[in-house]
């Protein structure tokens, strides 16, 4: 398969190759990532799906801006380190990336090879190939450590250990500035470690990024809740010259039904972090247990509620019900994810909508009273506005229900630095290009930000930040 002899319409003949996947019954007993990952042959026979393209318009489809066409070809050629470098330059989580990017909304949306197919699920599998080389870089062991520019004896703190707060961590560090993350947790990573579950996301990856950025001098403190333990002023005080806030969007939404205090209701968000940070499946090994179910109801369509489900039935559930208030073409979580969910035996009540749930004499869930619904015309989201049937309620009989409809930011650090604002929606406001809050020094980016959005587009906007912070501390302008 020699580079030179593919023509371009040879690519194209080449189809999609398939990742091999742990099978569904056996996944279901076991935390273990659920894709394998290509082999060296796959990947590179997927890489020589790639047209090199001239114009490149799947960059423009990758937030941080990857030279796709150019790592892809190191791949073919068999340069692995130089693939890594080339996505280094500008993604430091490429192991992450490559697992949980919505790769069909952003960088494979735009590729040509997709749209000449007509179908995004024919373009190249440009985040499953970086996946392969963030892998191939964890086998070989040692990483490099970036240059780091000589101390500047400017000091910056960063709130808040998830993917916006380690990217503006690696890009400040690299400046030459002492750098402090301020995490709430005992452990890095935010959403990454405690939310996307394990046979997503391997911890030992996250961990192992976040040793990176420690290699390169970046201190990171737990248990450290700001606007508890110290305020933002409080920081400036310390000697920080600049503090980014990314905070993410941890506040879980409530569906304020009657019903949501009994025992056995979680939200998603305790439900997961009970699991995953708190790795509530190997109890009694671990010390936080999660309650043994058998019938579970998830309500919600999203990315959090698929992971819900999909946790639920490795903790032992018989049933597990995903009752959602639209249709499965508005269901906002990745196609992937839903496919694998329902592979693995989650049961889908699409169009129906929990109205009450019921609890026994000791307090506990034992019912949901669910309505069915049917699509009206558009709301804002331009999506169909789901109706309720009138007449249609009935009961499924549940011991555990989990609430996975949303989550909006946390409001700690906007209530002790009034000085910073927000939107009505409680997020931080922040310039678009700079990531400059209302409060000199302090930038914020992520989902405290966005609101609940993505890995990649935290990302982003911690490079946006951390370039921004570097100019501020050059110039001293604001
Ligand atoms: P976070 O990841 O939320 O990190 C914020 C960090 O700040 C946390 O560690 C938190 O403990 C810490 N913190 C909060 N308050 C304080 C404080 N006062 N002091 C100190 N530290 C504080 N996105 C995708 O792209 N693909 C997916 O497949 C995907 N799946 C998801 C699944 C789940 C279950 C969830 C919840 C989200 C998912 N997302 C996914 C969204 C994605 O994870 C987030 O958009 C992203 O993590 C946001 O990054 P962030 O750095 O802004 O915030
Ligand atoms: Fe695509 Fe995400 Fe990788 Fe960018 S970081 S190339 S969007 S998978
Ligand atoms: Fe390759 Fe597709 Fe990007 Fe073209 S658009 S360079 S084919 S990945």
């Amino acid at each position: 398969m020699e580079d030179s002899k593919l023509t371009p319409k040879e690519r194209m003949k080449i189809t999609p190759q398939v990742m091999p996947e742990q099978d569904p019954q056996e996944r279901i007993h076991n935390v273990n990532e659920v894709p394998k990952g290509f082999s060296y042959e796959l990947a590179k026979m997927e890489a020589s799906r790639c047209l090199q393209c001239k114009t490149a318009p799947c960059v423009g489809g990758c937030p941080v801006e990857i030279d796709i066409p150019g790592f892809i070809q190191e791949i073919y050629e068999g340069n692995m380190r130089e693939a890594v470098n080339i996505i280094k330059k500008t993604n430091i989580l490429p192991a992450v990336c490559g697992r949980v990017c919505p790769q069909e909304e952003q960088c494979q949306k735009s590729c040509v090879v997709g749209k000449s197919l007509k179908s995004v699920d024919k373009a190249v599998q440009i985040g499953k190939l970086e996946r392969f080389v963030a892998d191939w870089e964890m086998e070989q062991g040692e990483s490099d450590v970036p240059e780091i520019k000589p101390p500047t004896g400017k000091k910056v703190a960063i709130v808040g250990s998830g993917p916006a707060g380690l990217t503006v961590a690696a890009d400040v560090r690299r400046e030459g500035h002492e750098v402090t993350v301020f995490e709430a947790l005992h452990k890095p990573g935010g959403v990454l470690i405690y939310g996307i579950p394990e046979f997503r996301l391997p911890k030992k990856i996250v961990m192992r990024e976040v040793e990176n950025l420690e290699n390169m001098g970046v201190e990171v403190k737990y248990n450290m809740v700001i606007g508890k333990i110290f305020t933002i002023d409080e920081l400036f005080e310390e000697g920080y010259d600049a503090v980014f806030v990314g905070t993410g969007a941890g506040l879980p939404m409530f569906m304020r039904i009657e019903g949501e205090n009994l025992n056995g209701v979680y939200s998603a968000n305790e439900y997961l972090t009970r699991a995953n940070l708190m790795q509530a499946y190997s109890f009694p090994e671990t010390d936080t247990p999660i309650a043994r179910s058998r019938n579970v109801a998830v309500f919600g369509g999203g990315n959090v509620a698929m992971d819900s489900a999909r946790t639920a039935l490795r903790l032992g559930a018989e049933n597990v019900y995903l009752v959602y208030r639209r249709s499965r073409v508005e269901m906002p979580a990745r196609v992937e994810e839903v496919h694998h969910a329902e592979e693995e035996g989650v049961q889908f009540m699409l169009l129906q909508n929990p109205i009450r749930l019921i609890g026994d004499e000791d307090g506990w869930i034992k019912q949901v009273e669910c309505i069915k619904m049917e699509l009206g015309e558009p709301d804002d989201s331009g999506r169909r506005r789901p109706v309720p049937v009138e007449g249609s309620e009935f009961t499924i009989d549940v011991d555990t229900c989990i609430v996975a409809i949303g989550n909006s930011s946390n409001p700690l650090i906007p209530d002790t630095t009034p000085d910073i604002e927000t939107n009505r929606w409680g997020n931080i406001v922040a310039d678009e290009r700079t990531l400059k809050t209302s409060k000199k020094g302090v930038f914020a980016g992520g989902d405290i930000v966005l609101g609940a959005a993505t890995v990649i587009l935290a990302m982003g906007q911690g490079r946006l930040a951390a370039s921004a912070i570097n100019e501020y501390l050059a110039t001293g302008e604001w």
